[in-house]
């Protein structure tokens, strides 16, 4: 059986880098590539980072039960995303494991469908941090950064919904994080005998459980919530 490994973060919290530093570390782990209505952005490519289809098509597939969830991001113009149940088929038939990147509300579903799949939320360290960051990518105007801190800090409102919590600080020991996390929920299903790194690595995932993890989180939570701003949907 394969294990679903779900990873949702707000917007500028460096989740892709995160995703895309496990999937070269880890070995027979697959990247389920969403399939979406929204337009390429840049230098983004047809089935690399998305399959980017028309709303008929899309409509389409949900009738002919092609996806495992899927949602209307309204933060995102109401462009529809989803996971195709194909990328599931496919990992099972390889023995392979299945990293999801997606948002809450398709978190929400695949836990109920796959109630063993892991889910894992990312955090920037605080507000200041996150806004720094996007400011940094140079890429939206302050109408569209303020826009995607309000949209970060109700995503965030979801984070006790996660099975873990990691914040992202550094991206090479985020990377690390997730792998424990990744490569002790394999060790836990192997039912094999643990070594002493085993062991230690099983500890250090622990740590970043959604209940030992919520100490740490709560300034980071209110720092958006502190500075949410009214009046935004
Ligand atoms: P972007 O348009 O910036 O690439 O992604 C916007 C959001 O859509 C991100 O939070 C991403 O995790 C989410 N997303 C990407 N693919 C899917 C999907 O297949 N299903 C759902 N529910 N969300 C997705």
């Amino acid at each position: 059986m394969s294990i679903v490994f779900i990873i949702s973060a707000p917007s500028g919290s460096g989740k892709s880098s995160i995703v895309a530093g496990i999937l070269s570390h880890v070995t027979n782990l697959d990247f389920s590539i969403s399939y979406t209505t929204r337009l390429p952005r840049g230098s983004e490519k047809n089935g690399r980072e998305y399959f980017f289809v028309s709303v008929v098509v899309f409509e389409k597939m949900i009738r002919d039960g092609d996806f495992l969830e899927y949602a209307t991001l309204f933060g995102n113009g109401g462009d529809y995303y989803g996971t195709a149940c194909r990328f599931l088929e496919e990992a099972e038939q390889h023995g392979h494991d299945l990293l999801l990147d997606i948002d809450v509300q398709g978190a929400e579903q695949v836990k109920r469908k796959l109630p063993d799949a892991v889910s894992i939320f990312v955090l920037p360290p605080d507000r200041a941090t996150l806004e720094r960051r996007l400011r940094n990518r140079g890429s939206d105007s302050e109408d569209k950064i303020s826009k995607r801190l309000a949209t970060a800090a109700r995503e965030i409102e979801n984070y006790e919904k996660y099975d873990y919590i990691l914040v992202n600080d550094r991206l090479d020991e985020s990377i690390e994080d997730l792998k424990a996390i990744v490569l002790s929920r394999r060790l836990a299903s192997s039912g094999a005998p643990l070594s002493e790194a085993d062991k230690s690595m099983l500890q250090a995932a622990e740590s970043f459980r959604l209940e030992q993890a919520r100490e740490r989180v709560k300034p980071i939570v209110a720092s958006f919530m502190s500075q949410a701003q009214p009046g935004l949907p």
